[in-house]
């Protein structure tokens, strides 16, 4: 009960700022954290009301200290984490955990699997979730890691291991990587793919997945673009590759992150997507959507992913936004 009312307070904050900043010439308006965050909220607007929160309201910085190597950890209880597999597109299909995403896009070649989850889910949920969709495991050709923190990367060296499957990763990523013990969970997964800031495309039978090095979250921080089919449509992804400030609070770091935030905002535009999408399900409630893309549409229906073009750009406005704001506060 506090902290939802201390929430509320840091809303109707937020609102203020905003109601204030709106009567602010934007052409004369300073740049200040207060007005970056109104701005942010205003790009935000509903659809990323969870991510705005999350990384402009309370966003969870580190105190520059190095984040501390993972801790061994117990598996939770499976109620807390296990979610069932959804086709959600006809080349897309969730298999992700209530808390992070992993996809299977699939082409005419084989399989590529974004993001693996956590070593204890990705068995559960990527192995056993395409067979249970009548996809084979096997057919796994990639795996694009969007950035190397253990909710996101503890099952690559399984599907590198006992599928053959090729890994991607930022190349300062894999840096990081190739420094864990043996011991750690999930194992290491040998280099393959390293992806530069140049970034680069990988290619599959039918399928082209555009990679884009937006580093901030960590150093090697990969976002995507690619085509997911509905129907007799086609949209275009944008998978935000890493959102949150747990990265070493200095200005150079939110530098860093905003001017990713901008590029793959571009990215997005010039690639007209009309979804956003992220590796945690509460930036982008893919659990939530996932089970939504079950339902029967009306007529013209949209798909519960598709948000539009403004609302994606709205997106990493937010995420730029946010992060000036942070920068601009430090001394
Ligand atoms: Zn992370």
């Amino acid at each position: 009960m506090h902290s939802r009312r201390l929430l509320t307070a840091m809303l109707l904050a937020a609102c203020a700022a905003s109601a204030h900043a709106q009567t602010t010439p934007s052409a004369t308006r300073a740049e200040t954290p207060a007005a970056l965050v109104a701005a942010a909220k205003r790009a935000a607007g509903s659809d990323h009301a969870g991510t705005f929160l999350r990384i402009c309201v309370a966003p969870d910085n580190q105190n520059g200290t190095p984040r501390p190597p993972p801790a061994a950890r117990a598996v939770p209880d499976r109620a807390t984490w296990y979610a069932r597999p959804y086709k959600v597109f006809d080349n897309l299909y969730f298999l992700g955990t209530q808390i992070h995403s992993a996809w299977a896009l699939t082409t005419s070649a084989g399989i590529i699997v974004i993001d693996t989850l956590f070593d204890y889910a990705s068995g559960p949920e990527i192995v056993d979730g395409l067979s249970a969709l009548g996809l084979n495991p096997k057919d796994i050709k990639y795996v694009l890691i969007s950035h190397a923190h253990g909710d996101h990367d503890q099952g690559a060296a399984m599907l590198q291991s006992r599928y053959g499957a090729k890994v991607v990763m930022g190349a300062a990523d894999w840096e990081t990587t190739l420094q864990r013990p043996a011991s750690a969970p999930g194992g290491v997964p040998k280099r393959d793919i390293a992806v530069g800031p140049e970034g680069r495309q990988i290619a599959l039978g039918d399928t082209i997945v555009d990679v884009i090095a937006t580093p901030g979250h960590t150093p090697g921080t990969l976002s995507y673009l690619f085509k997911v089919r509905d129907g007799n449509r086609t949209l275009t992804v944008a998978y935000s590759g890493g959102t949150a400030f747990n990265f070493p609070r200095s200005a150079e770091n939110f530098a860093i992150y905003r001017d990713s935030a901008s590029k793959m905002g571009a990215a997005a535009k010039a690639a007209g997507a009309t979804i956003v999408m992220s590796n945690h399900t509460e930036f982008d409630r893919a659990w939530d959507r996932a089970r939504i893309a079950q339902l029967p549409r009306a007529a013209g229906e949209k798909h519960p992913y598709e948000i539009g073009m403004d609302s994606v750009q709205g997106y990493f406005e937010m995420m730029r936004d946010c992060a000036e704001a942070q920068r601009l506060s430090m001394n």
